[in-house]
């Protein structure tokens, strides 16, 4: 079994002091090929430094979250542009809207938004998309353009409503151990089987999001990791009534065709 996850905070300072390990775990756990989550340019750009450390295995994406897009400014699309014209730099994001806590005001979120948008349609790459609380209007923004790039709206938390808006839009669904919390989660063990097998696909975003119910406890117990994909990957096929090497195959594939990888 061969896993990819979508979406994961590698540079984050959890990892700094046990790296190595991490990844020789996930490895070990199938987990084999991880892409990076860069969330401001300067993130992005420690995300694509290392991901070179180890090419066959780590990729990552480019651009600034909307947490951050206060931070943004005439350099940052240039900027951006520059680090995607790397192969290993595989999708423009995150980006999104999230309007839970505004850490930046939502006019500034959806002109950086926009401008990603943007990006990604100019240099033809997927777009890796964060929505929060921000269902409605994100939605409007996207549908604003006629001819978007492959997007996949990761750590899908939402609604029946809100998952079948992106899946007429087109979208593919990123998955987190979100799913394993028994309340939080719940609904999303139903929403699980509404996801078309070619829409799909699995993500820690590690170091958060640690899943509420490993059989093991894990080695840290505040921190998420990579080589928990395994877990997440099993309750996602229960919901969908798989066995977790059919679920493991296609959101492989899935992965694989999405973000181009070699
Ligand atoms: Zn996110």
């Amino acid at each position: 079994m061969q896993l990819t996850d979508i979406g994961i905070n590698l540079t984050h300072r959890s990892f700094e002091a046990d790296l190595e390990q991490v990844l020789q775990d996930a490895f070990a756990a199938g987990v084999t090929r991880l892409i990076l989550t860069g969330t401001s340019l300067r993130g992005s750009q420690e995300a694509h430094r290392l991901a070179l450390r180890y090419p066959q295995h780590l990729f990552s994406t480019a651009g600034v979250h909307p947490h951050d897009a206060k931070s943004c400014g005439p350099q940052t699309i240039p900027a951006l542009k520059k680090l995607l014209q790397h192969p290993s730099v595989c999708a423009v994001g995150e980006c999104g809207l999230d309007f839970n806590r505004n850490f930046s005001p939502p006019d500034t979120q959806e002109e950086w938004f926009q401008a990603q948008i943007e990006l990604a349609i100019e240099i033809q790459k997927p777009l890796f998309l964060h929505e929060r609380d921000a269902h409605p209007r994100f939605l409007d923004i996207l549908k604003s353009y006629s001819a978007l790039p492959p997007a996949v709206v990761h750590c899908f938390t939402g609604e029946a409503n809100a998952l079948k808006d992106y899946l007429d839009l087109g979208l593919w669904i990123g998955i987190t151990g979100w799913i394993c919390d028994e309340r939080r989660g719940r609904h999303l063990r139903q929403l699980a089987k509404r996801i078309p097998a070619d829409r799909l696909m699995l993500e820690t975003d590690a170091p958060f999001l640690l899943p509420r119910d490993l059989p093991q406890p894990p080695k840290d117990p505040r921190r998420n990791e990579p080589a928990y994909l395994p877990h997440i990957l099993r309750t996602v096929a229960a919901c969908r009534n798989e066995t977790p090497d059919t679920t493991a195959q296609i959101t492989t594939q899935n992965a694989q065709q999405f973000f181009r990888l070699p």
